[in-house]
């Protein structure tokens, strides 16, 4: 029995790629999807509907006889039993042995020591998470309609977002484009120029991995948008009405306070929860950012039988984004039939380096892959290529291929639904400092 932790780009792949081996394989996950997470910003934004990026696991594995879908939360991992335990959605705990384990839960939010700040500056790591902020996106611009008071609409127009790396580019960009754009003339209360949007960061530069041609490129097209970029700026606190910043290495004599209806987090990640729970009861190391530090065949030390893939794992400190993910769930399913069909285990995992990518608006993108830097249309063509090839079915392609085109020719966005419950459960942004 195979057991996977995790439906994401590392878990699934991992279960498909066992499709024809002579083993049962249950998948465990949080959540009844698979998601698409590079797509999630434009569900944030009011561009594409949530089930286009987020196709159901058992759909996906339907045809595959030898898999199991469980919707549950793994809380808990015993290596000497072979057992996980499961928190299922009736309530109930059941627990699950196991032959073989695949650990692929992917990664959370980390706010460097200061969880208090999550409450006013929520994350985007889930569908939840860019349902929500849709809703939070869409009132700041309602409450900037709504209120006479010329300071706070200026706080309720300012949207900030932390973090320059490819999740808050494409955030800022996006959220320019659906200001200055979409919603233009529709709000006659206020000229949506005025629209303040901050993209922060402690970093001197933003898309820290990428050549720094297309760093100056990028800050170039983000400004030319009308985004407001600050680098070299740490945040310092996060509260009910906005952020404060300080020059990274700095003092509090260069403080400075940004007003914001809206703060996105958009800054740091660690290893999902589960991971740290399997270093305590292997004794396997983690490294800062919670991962656990995996043998060249992906494995836990001392534990052939327990694999790490992913977000979650370290192995010679590959960058926490799809392709690795997805390349060492394709490996790791060799492995496994290898050993079940006697046959020799292949080398150590290699890992083949396609490159990286952002976009920036909606004709503009920037790619570094090996070596072939792209931007402008060139780049967003490229990316926009290789993000419809990894997304997951065909009818899913094709609808965001449709929302893509639809917003190009006429500037609109189907998705614009605020969800009152939605709201509610972001915190309440006082209009009183
Ligand atoms: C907003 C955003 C934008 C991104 N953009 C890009 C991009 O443009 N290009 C790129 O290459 N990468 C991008 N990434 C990173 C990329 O999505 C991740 O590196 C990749 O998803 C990692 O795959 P994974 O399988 O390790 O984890 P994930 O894909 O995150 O999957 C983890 C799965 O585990 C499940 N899970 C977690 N804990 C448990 C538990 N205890 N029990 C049961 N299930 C559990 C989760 O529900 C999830 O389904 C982006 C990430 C984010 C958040």
């Amino acid at each position: 029995m195979v057991v996977v932790v995790g439906g994401g780009f590392g878990g699934l792949n991992a279960v498909r790629g066992l499709r024809d081996a002579d083993v049962d394989v249950v998948l465990v996950d949080q959540t009844n999807h698979h998601l698409f997470q590079p797509l999630l910003y434009q569900v944030a934004t009011a561009l594409l509907p949530p089930g286009d990026i987020a196709p159901p696991l058992r759909k996906v594995l339907a045809r595959q006889r030898n898999a199991r879908v469980v919707l549950g939360e793994v809380t808990d991992v015993d290596p000497n039993a072979k057992t996980v335990r499961i928190a299922l959605s009736t309530g109930t705990e059941r627990t699950v042995g196991y032959d073989v384990l695949v650990l692929a839960v992917g990664a959370t939010d980390s706010y460097f020591g200061h969880d208090e700040w999550q409450r006013f500056a929520p994350p985007m790591k889930t569908l939840s998470h860019a349902v929500r902020m849709r809703s939070q996106l869409l009132t700041a611009f309602e409450n900037g309609a709504s209120t006479d008071d010329p300071q706070e609409r200026r706080r309720w127009l300012t949207i900030a977002v932390v973090g320059a790396g490819p999740t808050g580019v494409e955030l800022a960009g996006q959220i320019a484009v659906m200001a200055r754009r979409t919603l233009r003339d529709q709000f006659t209360e206020f000229d949506l120029d005025d629209v303040h949007i901050v993209l922060l960061d402690a970093a001197p530069d933003v898309l820290p991995p990428f050549a720094p041609s297309l760093r100056d490129h990028t800050r170039r097209v983000l400004e030319g948008m009308g985004v407001d970029v600050r680098l070299g700026r740490a945040v310092d606190d996060v509260d009910a009405t906005g952020v404060t910043t300080r020059a990274t290495g700095s003092d509090d004599a260069t403080r400075d306070r940004l007003d914001a209806g809206t703060v996105i987090w958009a800054a740091g990640v660690r290893a999902a929860p589960l991971a740290q729970r399997l270093a305590d009861a292997t004794g396997a190391t983690t490294d800062r950012r919670g991962r656990i530090v995996v043998r060249p065949d992906c494995t836990v030390p001392g534990h052939p039988e327990v694999f790490v893939i992913g977000d979650a794992a370290n192995l010679n400190d590959l960058p926490g984004i799809a392709e690795p993910a997805l390349q060492e769930g394709k490996y790791v399913a060799e492995v496994v039939r290898a050993r079940t069909s006697g046959r020799p285990a292949p080398g150590p995992f290699r890992y083949l380096d396609l490159g990286t990518m952002a976009t920036i608006s909606p004709s503009d993108a920037v790619a570094d892959v090996r070596g072939l830097r792209l931007r402008g249309l060139l780049g967003k063509v490229s990316w926009a290529v290789v993000h419809l090839a990894f997304l997951v079915g065909w009818r899913n392609r094709a609808s965001v291929l449709l929302e893509w085109a639809w917003m190009l020719l006429t500037g609109r966005r189907s998705q614009r639904v605020i969800l009152r419950g939605e709201v509610g459960d972001v915190p309440a942004r006082s209009t009183t400092p």
